[in-house]
C-alpha cells in the first residue's frame, strides 16, 4: 500500500477516524487525492459509535456512520490503517515525512466473524467500548457493527502461544499470534488532525463522589447503560442493586467551566444531558429527572429540544451547581446544591446521578510535534500544512465535526497551491 501523488496533488494524511476524520478523508479522496487514514482504535467511527442515540434526530449512530462507510467501501483512494498511531513527523507542507506504527491485531482479513475463537478463549478483558462496564474475551469483536468487521486480540490479556485455543478453533487461518508491530513511512502533502476527545477524568471530582458512590456514573457511561448492545441490554438500572431508578439527577458542568478542572465549556454536555433525560422519561414512565446547571446551552434549532423538556411535568431544571454528593446506607444519593435564582440551598435526593463531564482533547497527549500550536485548553490550532478538525480543534457536536472535516479536507487539498 503505497500511495503516490495523483493528478490533483500529493497524498493527504488524516489522523483519527471519527466523524471529522472520516469526513475529511472521504472529501479529500473524492476530490482526487490519495488519503491515508490513521486510526488508533481497532474500528472507525470514534466516540459517536459509543452513543445510544444522537441529537437532534435521536437516531442510532450506526445510521449516520453507515453512510460514511458506504462511501468508504466504494473508493480505492482511502488507505485505512487501524490499530495505528503517528510516531514522528518531519518536513514541510507539500512534503511531510510521517512514521506510522501499527500494533498487531492478531486477526487478518480471512476472518468471517463466525465467533468460534471467542467460544474457546479462556481470558477476559475490560470492554473499552463499554467504558469498562462489562467484559469481553481477549479475542473480541469491538462491537456488532464495527468496521472493519473483523475480530481483534487484546494482547495485554492474551496467553499467546501457550494457549492458542483460538488458532485451533479458527477454520479460516485468520489468527496470527506471532504478528509483530509494523512501521510505515509515508510522504504526504498535508495533514488533517481529527483525533477528537476523551471524557474528563471524573475521579478528580471527589466532591461528586464518582468512584465512591456506585450510583454516580458519567454521561459517557450512561450512553452505554441505555444502549441495547450495552452492559444492561439497554435497561436503565441502578449499578448498586440492578433496580430501575425512580429519580435521576443530571449534574451539568461536572468539572467544566471550573478553573480547577476544565476552564472551557464543552459545548455539547447540556444537550447530551437533555437527550439523556429523554432516555429516562421514555423508558421509565414513573421516573422523574432533575437537572442542575450553570447555564442551559441549546444553540440554534436545539432550543426546541430544551423547550420540550421544560414542558415535561416529570422534569425540573434548577439553576445552580451541585456542591457535593453523598451516599446514604441504601445507596441513595443526597445532592447539595444552591438554587441561584431563588437564593436558597437545596438538599435533593436521587437514585442515580449522571455527571456531565466535559471534553478533553486527545491531541494534548498524542505524540505530535511541539510546533503544532495548542491553545491553553489543549485544543489544536492550525499551522502550515496541518489542519485540525472536529473536537481536536474545539468541543462541538457531530454536525460541527462533519463541517470541520469537510473544511479541513478543502484546505489540505489546496495546501501549497494558493497563498
Ligand atoms: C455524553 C456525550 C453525548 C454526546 N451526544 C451527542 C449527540 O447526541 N449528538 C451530537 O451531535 N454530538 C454528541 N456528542 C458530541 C460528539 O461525541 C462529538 O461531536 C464527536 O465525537 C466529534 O467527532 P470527532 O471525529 O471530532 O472526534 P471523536 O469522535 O473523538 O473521534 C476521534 C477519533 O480519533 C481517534 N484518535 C484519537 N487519538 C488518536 C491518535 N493519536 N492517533 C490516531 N487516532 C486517534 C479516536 O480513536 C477516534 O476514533 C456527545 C458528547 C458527549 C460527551
Amino acid at each position: 500500500m503505497t500511495a503516490t501523488s495523483s493528478a490533483v496533488g500529493a497524498p493527504v494524511l488524516v489522523i483519527g477516524g471519527g466523524i471529522s476524520g472520516l469526513t475529511a478523508a472521504l472529501e479529500a479522496s473524492e476530490a482526487g487525492h490519495e488519503v491515508y487514514l490513521v486510526e488508533r482504535n481497532t474500528y472507525l467511527g470514534g466516540r459517536v459509535v459509543q452513543m445510544n442515540k444522537y441529537f437532534p434526530k435521536m437516531c442510532p449512530p450506526t445510521c449516520g456512520v453507515e453512510i460514511f462507510l458506504k462511501r468508504l467501501r466504494t473508493t480505492e483512494r482511502v488507505h485505512l490503517l487501524t490499530d495505528s498511531e503517528v510516531a514522528a513527523v518531519s518536513g514541510n507542507p507539500g512534503a511531510f515525512t510521517v512514521t506510522v506504527k501499527t500494533r498487531p491485531r492478531g486477526v487478518n482479513a480471512n476472518c468471517t466473524n463466525c465467533g468460534a475463537c471467542v467460544a474457546v478463549c479462556p481470558r477476559e478483558r475490560p470492554d473499552a467500548y463499554n467504558y469498562g462496564l462489562s467484559k469481553t474475551k481477549a479475542i473480541h469483536l469491538p462491537f456488532g457493527a464495527a468496521y472493519p468487521p473483523r475480530y481483534a486480540i487484546d494482547f495485554a490479556h492474551c496467553d499467546g502461544k501457550s494457549c492458542a485455543k483460538c488458532v485451533a478453533a479458527c477454520q479460516y487461518a485468520a489468527i496470527d499470534l506471532d504478528e509483530k508491530e509494523r512501521t510505515k513511512t509515508l510522504t504526504v502533502g498535508a495533514i488533517v488532525v481529527a483525533t477528537g476527545w476523551k471524557p474528563y477524568d471524573a475521579k478528580k471530582l471527589e466532591h461528586l463522589a464518582y468512584g465512591q458512590a456506585k450510583n454516580v456514573v458519567t454521561n459517557v457511561e450512561f450512553e452505554r447503560l441505555v444502549a441495547a448492545d450495552g452492559p444492561t441490554g439497554g435497561k436503565i438500572l441502578r449499578p448498586s442493586d440492578g433496580q430501575p431508578p425512580k429519580s435521576v439527577a443530571f449534574v451539568h458542568c461536572a468539572g467544566s467551566r471550573d478553573e480547577l478542572h476544565l476552564p472551557h465549556c464543552s459545548a455539547v454536555c447540556c444537550m447530551a444531558s437533555f437527550k439523556q433525560a429523554r432516555y429516562v422519561l421514555d423508558q421509565l414512565p414513573e421516573a422523574k429527572v432533575a437537572h442542575f446547571y450553570i447555564d442551559r446551552r441549546a444553540p440554534g434549532r436545539l432550543e426546541d429540544f430544551l423547550q420540550a423538556l421544560e414542558a415535561e411535568p416529570r422534569a425540573t431544571l434548577t439553576k445552580g451547581k451541585v456542591a457535593k454528593i453523598t451516599e446514604d446506607a441504601s445507596g441513595g444519593l443526597i445532592l447539595e446544591a444552591e438554587d441561584t435564582l431563588l437564593g436558597k440551598k437545596l438538599g435533593f435526593t436521587a437514585d442515580l446521578a449522571v455527571l456531565a463531564v466535559g471534553l478533553v482533547p486527545e491531541s494534548a497527549t498524542a505524540n505530535f510535534p511541539s510546533s503544532w500550536p495548542a491553545e491553553p485548553t489543549g485544543f489544536l490550532g492550525a499551522s502550515p500544512g496541518v489542519f485540525p478538525a472536529g473536537c481536536a480543534k474545539r468541543p462541538g457536536d457531530v454536525a460541527t465535526a462533519a463541517r470541520d472535516g469537510a473544511a479541513a479536507a478543502l484546505k489540505a487539498a489546496f495546501c501549497g497551491k494558493v497563498r
